[in-house]
């Protein structure tokens, strides 16, 4: 597609549709929640959703339980607002019983912010017990969803979702640049809390409702994003992509157990995209990371203590059967000594 200035109609058409299938991925969303789009990764909509909505004069109480969870603990020390850290050990889940605690002693809270799919391991951390409690103290969601929007459930009727923030290049299946936070109507009308100026939804939204935008777009990732939705929702919707998703997920899991190879958590937890292993003993990371990057698949390591222990796969994205064969093919040969 040819370039296209971002202060012209033609993409101000642009912009407008791709918010309308935004608000429309999730049946309802739309009717209780408006997208901003912003020029940024995932974690850029993340920040602009902590910075625009978390709290400065009431803390924000984050449950974390991997890498992004914990950036989002940082991300409010970083803008110096109050935080309240419920964190679990990387293999468990969401630590109920601490956060009905940290709930319990800081009634004047009105935010939990919690990470959908935690991509550090590949748990999808169930919504329905955190949103139990968000409503029993009076708290509503801040969600980081990047890794599941579009490709997982999202429940906005009964999931007291204040905002989410996702981005194009994930479940999606759109090239990175575009991100964008799906924030709760009546909640963009009332003060910005955003230290920021980059960073602040609200100043988006101004001009978004006529498609323009406050600040540069990438314009080549919004062409992308837009043809990415219409794909989505020619598929069948998030319900047909998590099936499809969770089918290769299977089929791989199903031959690296066959190799011996070990699941770094219960297999019910992980979401439908995502699986971490344990490495098998006396291979090393870069030796699997290398002979599966000859044979054409880029694997992820490990974060944090869980380098050089594991090695995580993904299923989102355009994979045909024979790239799955591939694939297992190239597993095979590295994990196994007699091939
Ligand atoms: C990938 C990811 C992010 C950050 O995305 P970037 O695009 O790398 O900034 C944030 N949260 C989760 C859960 C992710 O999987």
């Amino acid at each position: 597609m040819p370039d296209l200035c971002h202060r012209e109609p033609e993409f101000a058409e642009l912009t407008r549709r791709i918010l309308r299938a935004l608000e429309s991925v999730y049946t309802r969303a739309g009717e209780t929640h408006r997208a901003v789009l912003l020029s940024s990764s995932g974690t850029g909509a993340v920040e602009a959703m902590i910075s625009t909505f978390a709290r400065r004069d009431v803390p924000t109480v984050v449950a974390a339980n991997g890498v992004y969870g914990e950036r989002m603990e940082s991300m409010l020390r970083a803008q110096g607002k109050p935080v309240v850290a419920v964190r679990s050990d990387w293999l468990s889940g969401v630590d109920l019983e601490a956060l009905d605690r940290a709930l319990a002693s800081h009634p004047e809270a009105v935010h939990v912010a919690v990470v959908h799919h935690e991509t550090t391991t590949g748990r999808l951390n169930s919504l329905g017990p955190v949103a139990a409690l968000c409503t029993r103290h009076g708290c509503r969601l801040l969600l980081d969803a990047v890794s599941s929007f579009g490709g997982e459930e999202l429940d906005f009727e009964s999931i007291p979702i204040d905002a989410v923030a996702g981005t194009a290049n994930k479940c999606l299946h759109g090239v990175p640049g575009a991100a964008f936070v799906l924030a709760e109507r009546d909640l963009l009308s009332k003060p910005s809390q955003s230290p920021s100026l980059y960073l602040d939804l609200c100043r988006y939204l101004d001009q978004q409702v006529s498609g323009y935008s406050p600040f540069t777009q990438p314009v080549q990732s919004y062409y992308a994003l837009d043809q990415a939705l219409l794909e989505l929702q020619e598929a069948g919707g998030w319900q047909v992509r998590r099936d499809l998703y969770r089918s290769r997920s299977q089929r791989l899991q199903a031959a690296l157990f066959a190799l011996g190879v070990e699941t770094l958590l219960d297999p019910e937890v992980y979401s439908s995209m995502l699986t971490s292993y344990r490495l098998p003993e006396g291979k090393s990371y870069e030796e699997f990371h290398r002979e599966l990057k000859e044979a054409g698949f880029i694997t992820y390591a490990g974060q944090g203590n869980l380098k050089g222990q594991v090695f995580r796969l993904a299923t989102m994205g355009e994979i045909s059967e024979s790239d799955l064969d591939r694939l297992c093919l190239a597993l095979k040969r590295s994990l196994t000594d007699d091939t």
